[in-house]
């Protein structure tokens, strides 16, 4: 009988949040952390539906290597027929320098830029929201514990891997959609946040599949059903890494420096969501009285705002200023984390660099809001589509001037093809063409 190696993959995630790469047996590791594996520029072409937008910089032309980051090394034994070994990479040229298309290269630029300016850094944390696709079993409350307790072990087994991987996992609960569930990780640097965000995605589908159902991270499975959102939580730190998000005299709490860096957030939000939300499904859930998120604007613990101030437990014991952050809630998992991320940062900087005032706080349900308050808090509705939000983003220069020719004019390729592909699908139909690859 042979004997199978174990095999290990160097994996890379593209425009379209897929995450795809190539495998080699694990004894020849070593070549592999040093020159890492080959890779095709084109590939950042590809559509959630495996066609390749042909308009794309590279065509048949080129050559990279994804290399390895050890640090981002996950082994787990018993899951799957064979151990779960993978690193995240960047996508570098043959030279190994980072590619200048390379998503998780960018975001490393970007949290460079911020702390060169300004001294501050962050910490940041993806929340997950996912539903359970093909499971038999009977129907629970939202939120309850049976909820919980008819996915076991799914639960304990993901959070108890989790934490062998090293994702710091913090909870798993039962959502109010159906079959939906949330995890939630503790704070880390934002690079670690995306390839928790990547890491964690990848368990879930696999521990899902494992008992035969599918886990979806789709933005709607269902038209009419809950959204699944990613939301992402920042809080800036000082230069000696401290704390630097709450001040208690001003509105909301925030310190100046991070009234500024929600400005800038806001500012951007609409030509954000080209980096955020950037699937035509991605619209079926931005919706008023999804709590999703429908509106540019920051609010105080208000789940319709794009951008919620989290609430802080002041019980004692607890420290409020370690707590405060801010959670951006317009992303959904069509995103790729690293590119969502550095939007955001590139859009807060451009915020404390200009010294914008903090906007003001929408603390209610601003569909509800009558149209000149809207104008007076300078509310603004999000792009209600995708064509809405590739527009604001080409006519935002900040952005726009974030992403290197060649990624931009990727990026807007593969939308456009990703919207060709879908045209003219019933909210049904798109559903169920995202909820099968999401
Ligand atoms: N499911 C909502 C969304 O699509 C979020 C609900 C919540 O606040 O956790 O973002
Ligand atoms: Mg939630």
């Amino acid at each position: 009988m042979t004997t199978m190696p174990e095999l290990a993959t160097c994996l890379t995630t593209d425009l379209v949040a897929i995450t795809r790469g190539r495998s080699f047996p694990v004894g020849a590791l070593e070549g592999y952390l040093a020159r890492g594996t080959g890779w095709v520029p084109a590939n950042m072409a590809l559509t959630p539906f495996d066609i390749i937008a042909e308009d794309n910089p590279w065509g048949s032309a080129g050559d990279l290597r994804l290399l390895p980051d050890p640090a981002t090394r996950l082994r787990l034994e018993g899951i799957g027929a064979s151990p779960l070994h993978f690193f995240l990479s960047d996508i570098a040229t043959l030279d190994g320098k980072p590619w200048e298309c390379c998503p998780r290269s960018l975001l490393k630029r970007a949290l460079q830029t911020l702390q060169q300016e300004t001294g501050f850094s962050l910490l940041s944390s993806f929340e997950h929201e996912f539903q359970i696709l093909g499971a038999d079993w009977p129907a629970a409350p939202a939120f309850s514990l049976a909820a919980m307790r008819r996915a076991d072990p799914f639960g304990p087994r993901l959070l108890a891997l989790m934490e062998q991987a090293g994702l710091e996992p913090e909870m798993f609960l039962p959502e109010y959609g159906q079959d939906q569930f949330e995890v939630t990780l503790r704070p880390a640097d934002p690079l670690t946040a995306a390839d928790r965000a990547v890491a964690l995605r990848l368990l879930v589908q696999e521990l899902a599949a494992e008992r035969g159902w599918r886990a979806s991270f789709a933005p709607k499975t269902a038209p009419d059903g809950v959204g699944n959102g990613v939301h992402i939580h920042l809080s800036l730190r000082d230069a000696g890494g401290r704390p630097a998000m709450r001040d208690e005299t001003r509105p909301g709490a925030l310190s100046e420096a991070a009234g500024r860096f929600c400005a800038g957030i806001v500012r951007h939000m609409p030509a954000l969501l080209a980096l955020t939300a950037p699937s035509p499904i991605s619209y079926l859930r931005l919706q008023p009285h999804h709590w999703s998120a429908a509106y540019a604007c920051l609010g105080e613990r208000n789940r319709e705002a794009g951008l919620r101030i989290c609430p802080v437990v002041t019980m004692p014991g607890a420290d409020p200023a370690k707590q405060m952050n801010v959670e951006f809630r317009a992303t959904d998992a069509t995103a790729n984390p690293y590119l969502a991320l550095a939007g955001l940062v590139l859009a807060g900087l451009s915020g404390l660099r200009e010294g914008l005032a903090q906007p003001p706080l929408v603390n209610s349900d601003p569909s509800e809001l009558p149209e000149a308050e809207l104008a007076s808090l300078n509310v603004r509705r999000l792009p209600a589509d995708l064509p809405a939000a590739l527009a604001a983003f080409e006519a935002d220069p900040l952005l726009t001037a974030a992403l290197p020719e060649n990624l931009r004019k990727c990026l807007l390729a593969v939308k456009r093809k990703e919207m060709a592909l879908v045209e003219g699908l019933s909210p049904e139909d798109l559903c169920a063409r995202y909820r099968a690859v999401y």
